[in-house]
């Protein structure tokens, strides 16, 4: 029944405010998740259900009245265009849950009786064999995390195993307003501080190797959306690249990481890691004199 979450179950969890958690144990989550979506339908106690309205390939579950033509529902159904054209990705009908709870405390009861070994976080994603569901209370960040879990939901639509560096780094650079490149201000912030300190370094294979969201720290999830952003936006050549290697996993489940395949296409990894560090520098750079001329 949860063979695919079993399989790679925190590639599908893994989100933000993960940082201080210990990796959760695959059984441990399994069971959890189970609990949630093995006892029949998804259709639980305490699960929002009120209203439903389809949007493209979304359902979305809501406790309280939510019009169809909500400005948000529709940069939900957009985001789907954006994340399939950036990513050389097709579109899928696989419905993706939405189910919104209208207010944080009726969000916090579901998530601590259903996914107990949960840490509490603003909102979540679950992906199991046949439901992709995301999980968030009505607060005032809901646009930006609604975005980031229902781009989890669209890539793993088509892509069922994306590396967790890489499934969180694309749901960072979506979660950003359409028209901003996906520049991610706290980010750039972050690498730029870590940069200055000699704290941090860049290094994909790093990245490649963590194997639980539970290891995922703040740098980890900055360096994640850094090498999307530069992947997406500084040269067509790039962006290929990143195409390419989502089709391949689309395929069959399994590639070469990405970090072999720059290697082949721009040589050394000292190369574009240097390359990438200059582009936060100068995103870092370009922020701080649009926020000078104001
Ligand atoms: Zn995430």
């Amino acid at each position: 029944m949860l063979v695919a979450l079993a399989a790679l179950p925190l590639a599908a969890l893994g989100c933000r405010h993960l940082a201080a958690v210990p990796a959760l144990d695959p059984a441990r989550l399994e069971e959890t998740v189970g609990s949630a979506f093995n006892r029949g339908s998804p259709w639980q106690e305490g699960l929002p259900e009120r209203h439903v309205v389809q949007a493209g390939q979304l359902v979305i579950h809501a406790d309280f009245g939510l019009a169809e033509q909500h400005r948000l529902i529709r940069d939900l159904e957009t985001l789907r265009t954006e994340v399939s054209q950036d990513l050389g990705l097709p579109i899928s009908d696989e419905p993706v849950h939405l189910y919104l709870f209208s207010d944080t405390s009726r969000y916090d009861t579901f998530a601590a009786r259903y996914f107990p070994n949960f840490p509490v976080r603003r909102a979540f994603f679950v992906e199991t064999d046949t439901t992709l569901a995301v999980f968030a209370p009505w607060q005032d960040r809901i646009a930006e995390d609604l975005r980031h879990e229902t781009t989890h939901g669209y890539v793993h639509a088509v892509v069922p195993t994306v590396p967790l560096w890489l499934d969180e780094g694309i749901a960072e650079h979506f979660e950003l307003p359409r028209g901003s490149d996906g520049i991610h201000p706290q980010h750039v912030a972050h690498l730029g501080g870590r940069f200055l300190e000699g704290t941090w370094r860049l290094d994909l294979a790093r990245l490649e190797s963590l194997a639980s969201a539970g290891e995922m720290s703040q740098d980890h999830y900055a360096e994640s959306w850094a090498w999307v952003q530069w992947l997406l936006h500084t040269t067509p050549q790039r962006r290929r690249i990143l195409q390419d290697y989502l089709a391949d996993l689309r395929r069959d489940g399994r590639s070469a990481p990405l970090s072999a395949r720059l290697a082949y296409y721009e040589g050394p990894a000292t190369t574009w890691t240097a390359s990438l560090t200059a582009h936060v520098e100068e995103l870092g750079q370009r922020a701080a004199s649009a926020s000078a001329a104001e």
